[in-house]
């Protein structure tokens, strides 16, 4: 593996920073206040391709893949971590993985709008009762000749109150687990759905996130992705792409921490000189620093792996893992360098907090993540492209 970026990495990388600093960076704290998401903030990073990484130049894609993917996010997420999610609502998840299994008629009509943000996308497989046991799914969608019905709830949505159209995952088949789940591109202005907002969250509270209803909702047969009964193997597959997307976040988040945290280290005096003169604040600034390194390097390469097409399940679900061990690790830490300071909102350590703890749940608990690197560690599982 090589370890410098290409000129064209640097590019985007510069050009992530740049946009994150100039277009993100004012609104943030206003945006946390008041639970909101921007509209005009997601137009100006679909207008800049930032949905199309990895995404067939014919369908709308920018031309770059993972790696350039995750060296965007990390500078978006640095700024603001709510951000993060756009790229997993658009890009990796819906618009790859309609590349991946849709039909021409699919790919054709719905990947270029979610990359040029016409569509704000969404995937649901979580419901009141169901979380980590996706096979447990119980949303139904029955088959009613022409179109399936659809009844049941999805709870903890990304993008549930604005999206336009994204994955769904039902149950077309009550008996059968995880051969009975099938995958739809959910079209949300059909008659039926209701939503709901979910208000006061911890973190992540620039991003909307809701609860939803399906009340006898009629979706034609096209809208199925893929096989009816094979879902399960799609919502893997998404997943295992949409959580690189989460490690890439926590590498932003961890780098803005890291990066808060020597500021104030060197600003901050106490007997006599700056706090970052004492041993144990040093300590504290090395356990960061390396955490955030190694995880820099996992993520990277989780990344340059899926670009070589090379196995990497266990890689994506270490970098994840690692990113959130690490990542509310240094946000504790970092609250306990500033002093009183920190646990201030004059302070981001708040935010900081509160928006690692994200990386702990989302996309596969830490618990999942550890069972799927101990199984494919062990021999039990294989590591999966
Ligand atoms: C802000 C936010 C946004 C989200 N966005 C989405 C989204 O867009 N789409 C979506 O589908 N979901 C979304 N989710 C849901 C999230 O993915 C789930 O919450 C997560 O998968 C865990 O499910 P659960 O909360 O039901 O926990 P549970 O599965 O009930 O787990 C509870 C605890 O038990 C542990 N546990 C469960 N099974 C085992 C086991 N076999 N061995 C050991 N420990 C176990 C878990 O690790 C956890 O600690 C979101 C959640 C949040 C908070």
């Amino acid at each position: 593996m090589d370890f410098s970026l290409n000129e064209e990495q640097r590019i985007i990388q510069d050009m992530a920073k740049e946009f994150s600093d100039k277009e993100i960076k004012p609104y943030v704290e206003e945006d946390e206040k008041n639970e909101h998401f921007r509209k005009e903030i997601f137009e100006k990073m679909a207008e800049l391709g930032f949905f199309g990484f990895c995404i067939d130049e014919d369908y709308g894609g920018n031309g770059m893949g993972f790696l350039e993917g995750v060296l965007t996010i990390e500078q978006v997420a640095k700024v603001h971590t709510s951000w993060r999610m756009a790229f997993n609502m658009q890009c990796w998840g819906p618009a790859l993985t309609i590349q991946k299994f849709g039909t021409e008629a699919q790919k054709s009509h719905y990947i270029p709008k979610f990359v040029n943000g016409d569509y704000i996308g969404s995937f649901a497989m979580t419901e009141t009762d169901v979380g980590s046991d996706v096979s447990a799914i119980k949303c139904r969608a029955d088959d009613k000749g022409d179109y399936f019905l659809i009844n049941g709830n999805k709870m903890w949505i990304t993008y549930g109150t604005i999206t336009d159209h994204g994955l769904l995952y039902v149950k077309t088949d009550k008996d059968a687990g995880a051969r009975g789940i099938t995958c739809f591109i959910m079209d949300y202005s059909l008659p039926g759905i209701t939503r709901e907002k979910i208000h006061s969250k911890v973190g992540l509270r620039a991003a909307d996130t809701a609860a939803i209803t399906f009340e006898d909702v009629e979706v034609p047969k096209n809208l199925v992705l893929g096989e009816v009964n094979k879902g399960f193997q799609i919502c893997m597959n998404q997943l295992n792409t949409t959580r690189l997307g989460c490690a890439a976040g926590s590498l932003g988040l961890s780098g803005a921490i890291l990066e808060s945290s020597i500021r104030y280290a060197l600003e901050r005096t106490q007997f006599g000189q700056p706090i970052a003169r004492h041993q144990l604040i040093k300590e504290q600034v090395t356990n960061m620093k390396m955490d955030h390194e190694a995880l820099a390097y996992l993520v990277y390469k989780s990344a340059w792996l899926k670009d070589h097409g090379l196995p990497n399940t266990m890689e994506t679900s270490m970098a994840k893992l690692y990113g959130a061990k690490s990542v509310v690790h240094a946000a504790n830490e970092c609250m306990k360098l500033f002093g009183s300071f920190g646990y201030s909102e004059e302070y981001p350590c708040g935010r900081y907090l509160r928006d690692s703890k994200q990386f702990e749940t989302l996309e596969g608990t830490s618990h999942m993540h550890t069972m799927i690197v101990s199984n494919t560690t062990l021999g039990y599982s294989e590591n999966r492209v």
